[in-house]
């Protein structure tokens, strides 16, 4: 039993681990108020549990968005080179995830997802209210960036992040050392994700443990609400803005785009990773879309590592949930900081899986609201990581078609030559 465990697929484990972390917290809850055994479990095992493994999460925030970034930006090198293909993919990269993250903030707070909880703050939160944009604005750039990493100023960070790239790049030769080692970072970076995802089934079991012990069955509700709320925030991306984006920016077939790029959305949910794709994105936007090989080759690969469209909707949707699980409000400067740093997270994100979760976070910060709403939702997140990551991908793809479509570089017969009925 113990051995099919553990040969069990990652997301198996973690519905196993949800459904028995939610079982164990109805237990506990259906004990006496004044059990000394169930104030023992929900007040030391589980609070200790849930915060080492929050902890081990927050651990990677800061050095990971730091480091993908710089890695995004010498990924960059050749815009120089590629000048208004770079310009023109940038400007559709960042407006499709401000859009995909303002329709999610806007769902969020018409459906409130988040009103039937009502979560107490952890003793420890200090309740620091996110700075008024012009100050936010002001302080953009870091006096002393170790002070803004100790810090968590993820703004600053980023800032920081962006122009280290820039230098490293710019130094040429002299750079190169430099820049190896940031890419290994970053490959180390991942494997520590990697090692800490192994202890993600446990810390789902805590955490939805410790949310039915304290909630009961009331967590249902909320939870089930987030689900469908973003699933369908996702399907909207995919379903009806990309094809209008492809339809109205390049007039091209909407229908056929998405039967074409059927497989990559498949491969791409079941993988849960952007990177992972790419060779099979590649394929289809050059062999199925007719994109030329050189503005796929540069699109696709670098969509993967800074546009995160369904990312970005989930931690808008996610954040206004957890400041509504805490009754936390939120004004319209704080709605305009989790855009702008929502956008620059999906940014930061790098195409793996659970990574969003953990950028969350540098969004959470920013919107001075509690990690520990985290825990919440870190139970259903893989199979909606699973939605997001084929929404991600498929914005890369509807990049490529319309800059392609634009530049000249989009072979029109081959767009609407139709599938073989095998593919079909
Ligand atoms: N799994 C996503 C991707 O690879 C990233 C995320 O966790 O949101 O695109």
């Amino acid at each position: 039993m113990i051995r099919n465990l553990k040969d069990q697929s990652l997301t198996v484990k973690i519905i196993i681990a949800f459904s028995l972390g939610a079982v164990s917290g109805l237990l506990i809850k259906s004990m006496p108020d004044s059990s000394l055994l169930k104030d023992l479990l929900i007040n030391e095992c589980l609070y200790i549990s849930s915060q080492l493994f929050v902890s081990s999460l927050k651990m990677l925030v800061v050095p990971m968005v730091f480091v993908s970034l710089v890695c995004g930006v010498l990924n960059l090198k050749s815009m120089s080179k590629i000048g208004r293909l770079g310009g023109k993919t940038l400007a559709l990269y960042l407006s499709t995830t401000a859009i995909a993250i303002s329709m999610a903030i806007g769902l969020a707070l018409i459906f409130e997802p988040g009103a039937g909880f009502s979560l107490e703050l952890n003793p420890n939160f200090k309740d620091t209210p996110p700075p008024p944009i012009r100050d936010m604005i002001a302080n953009i750039i870091p006096s002393n960036p170790f002070a803004a990493a100790a810090e968590g100023e993820m703004l600053q960070i980023i800032i920081f992040a962006l122009l280290s790239g820039a230098g490293i790049s710019m130094a040429g030769n002299q750079g190169q050392k430099t820049a190896e080692l940031f890419h290994e970072m970053n490959v180390i970076i991942m494997k520590i994700l990697a090692l800490l995802l192994n202890v993600v089934p446990f810390g789902v079991f805590v955490l939805m443990c410790k949310v039915f012990a304290e909630q009961g069955t009331e967590a249902i509700r909320p939870l089930l609400a987030y689900c469908l709320l973003v699933s369908a925030a996702l399907l909207i991306q995919l379903f009806i803005c990309y094809p209008a984006l492809i339809l109205f920016l390049s007039r091209l077939n909407p229908f056929l785009f998405l039967l074409k790029i059927r497989p990559v959305l498949m491969f791409a949910f079941s993988t849960a990773s952007s990177n992972a794709t790419i060779p099979l994105n590649l394929k289809v936007a050059t062999e199925k879309l007719g994109v030329s090989r050189s503005v796929a080759s540069f699109i696709i690969p670098l969509g993967a590592t800074i546009n995160m469209d369904g990312t970005a909707i989930m931690q808008g949707i996610a954040t206004v949930f957890i400041a509504q699980a805490y009754q936390i409000d939120l004004g319209l400067s704080d709605y305009l900081t989790v855009i702008l740093t929502a956008t620059l997270a999906s940014v930061g994100t790098a195409g793996a899986p659970g990574v969003g979760m953990i950028t969350l976070m540098m969004v959470l910060r920013q919107a001075g609201l509690p990690f520990d709403g985290i825990g919440l939702i870190m139970g259903v997140d893989r199979i909606l990581d699973m939605v997001r990551t084929a929404v991600n991908v498929a914005g890369d793809t509807v990049a490529a078609c319309i800059v392609a479509k634009s530049e000249g570089e989009l072979n029109m017969s081959e767009y609407q030559s139709p599938l073989s009925s095998s593919e079909i």
